[in-house]
């Protein structure tokens, strides 16, 4: 999702009116040092440091520290309290109010959000968002600030750890940012505000609550922090890798349980990504979405208005292309026989001949079947079977003997091999096809056409005497 310390570390690509804080070291006409490649005496120099020492660094003390600090139970609960209110800072704020304008917030929740959003130690709200808004609109590109195509270690930590070419990531409006107060703030006072919220805050609550200073740094400072970080992390990795694309499976973002439980909600990413605007990410009420309850509850005090969501309808239809897309591959690894326009056209004389000369031929509706490798394994005996050698077996096949299921029908087309030149059941089906809308074939994706079950064309769905009759 975003880095520790950025808002000097990356000047913007957006040349905005209100340009709150701008990288003084940085000119854009020198050339960066991710034009060179990576080499054994340079690759220090491809390190962002600073970011090693705030995602690497201090964590490793922490863990060493934490041996030394018996963690209180009052300490451990306001640990997993505080971690959920600076995620959802990320998750309900930076992401769904501000990245995506998922729904709109009244100044107390913005201010909120904006502190705790700050006390996950990501970035700045204009920062984070102007990255996530490339990141959506470049998805799986170069401009992608953390493309899951560039690996996954890269895309949940790499792209902090190494240095970026900030010419590189895809440029994005956030002028509607820029005019907010409680973004431009905070991205004036970040340093500050992520002091204050990251470490100072919780240490006096643990502090002034129970005199428990040193476990309020470790815990629910350090620690709290690696662990909501890494946890917001894997929206970038963990949901671009793990899980389903019911939506479009075109670029990488995917749907999984165990991604939302890791990031407050935000594993529903294919829905995400096909739907942003959306203030939710899972659609069911059974899903983990603790973002879309916390927004919701808060539109219930007040605080949260104008919640967008997608019609389900649209939804639907999505799911349903998608669904579409996955019938089409699968049709396409099945046998259905060679199309019909594609069949040599066989006169009724040359057919009886070779029918004569021994080869196992049997015409239903029109169209000719070598059976010769079929008899001996034909259900109904050898005998029924070869009584259809040679001649119009049309009415046979469909009922005068026996009735065949839709799973014969679906085998005879198969081992169909021609067409009879004028052959009368060929015109009834063309007729029939005519008439009877239903029996019209549509085409897949690759232009196959798609056989619904009972719709053989060696099915003939009347009697044939009353079809002759026609
Ligand atoms: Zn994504
Ligand atoms: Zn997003």
């Amino acid at each position: 999702m975003a880095s520790p310390v950025n808002s000097s570390a990356q000047p913007s690509s957006m040349a905005a009116r209100s340009e709150p804080v701008r990288n003084k070291s940085h000119d854009p006409k020198k050339p960066h040092i991710t034009d060179q490649a990576i080499t054994k005496s340079n690759w220090y120099k491809h390190v962002n440091w600073l970011n090693v020492t705030l995602i690497i660094g201090v964590p490793i003390y922490g863990f060493i520290a934490a041996y030394s600090t018996p963690l209180q139970w009052k300490t451990a609960v306001f640990t997993v309290v505080y971690y959920f209110m600076t995620g959802l800072g990320i998750t309900a704020g930076y992401h769904r109010l501000w990245a995506h304008t998922s729904y709109s917030a009244r100044l107390p929740l913005k201010i909120y959000l904006a502190a705790v959003g700050a006390g996950a130690v990501q970035g700045s709200i204009r920062w984070w968002s102007r990255d996530h808004r490339a990141h959506h609109r470049y998805t799986d590109t170069d401009k992608d600030p953390y493309s899951v195509r560039k690996g996954l270690l890269y895309s949940h930590i790499g792209w902090m750890v190494m240095k970026q070419n900030p010419k590189r990531i895809g440029r994005t409006d956030i002028s509607d940012l820029n005019d907010c107060p409680v973004v431009v703030w905070q991205h004036r006072n970040y340093i500050k505000c992520v002091i204050f919220m990251g470490m100072i805050f919780p240490c006096l609550v643990t502090g002034f609550g129970w005199g428990d200073w040193k476990g309020g740094f470790i815990y629910s400072g350090i620690l709290r922090i690696f662990i909501v970080q890494q946890a917001t992390f894997c929206v970038n990795s963990l949901a671009h890798w793990l899980g389903d694309q019911p939506f479009d499976d075109r670029n990488s973002p995917r749907d999984h349980v165990v991604t939302a439980l890791v990031t407050l909600g935000e594993g529903y990413h294919n829905f995400h990504h096909e739907f942003p605007s959306d203030y939710r990410n899972a659609i069911e009420w059974h899903q983990y979405d603790p973002t879309k309850w916390s927004i919701w509850m808060w539109k219930q005090l007040g605080l949260a208005y104008d919640l967008k969501q997608f019609k389900q309808n649209e939804i639907e239809k999505g799911r349903l292309q998608q669904l579409q897309k996955k019938l089409d591959q699968k049709r396409q690894t099945l046998d259905w026989g060679v199309p019909l326009e594609q069949l040599p056209i066989i006169d009724w004389d040359d057919y009886q001949t070779e029918a004569k000369g021994g080869r196992a031929l049997v015409a239903v509706a029109g169209v000719v079947h070598d059976v010769t490798d079929f008899i001996r394994e034909h259900p109904g005996g050898k005998a029924l079977i070869t009584s259809g050698i040679g001649k119009d077996a049309t009415a046979i096949f469909n009922g005068g003997v026996y009735n065949h299921s839709n799973a014969a029908h679906n085998l005879l087309s198969t081992m169909r091999v021609g067409v009879l030149r004028g052959g009368c059941e060929v015109e009834i089906w063309k007729r029939a096809q005519r008439e009877n809308k239903d029996i019209s074939f549509v085409s897949d994706s690759a232009g196959k056409k798609i056989i619904r079950a009972g719709s053989q064309v060696t099915r003939i769905a009347e009697p044939v005497a009353s079809a002759d009759a026609a």
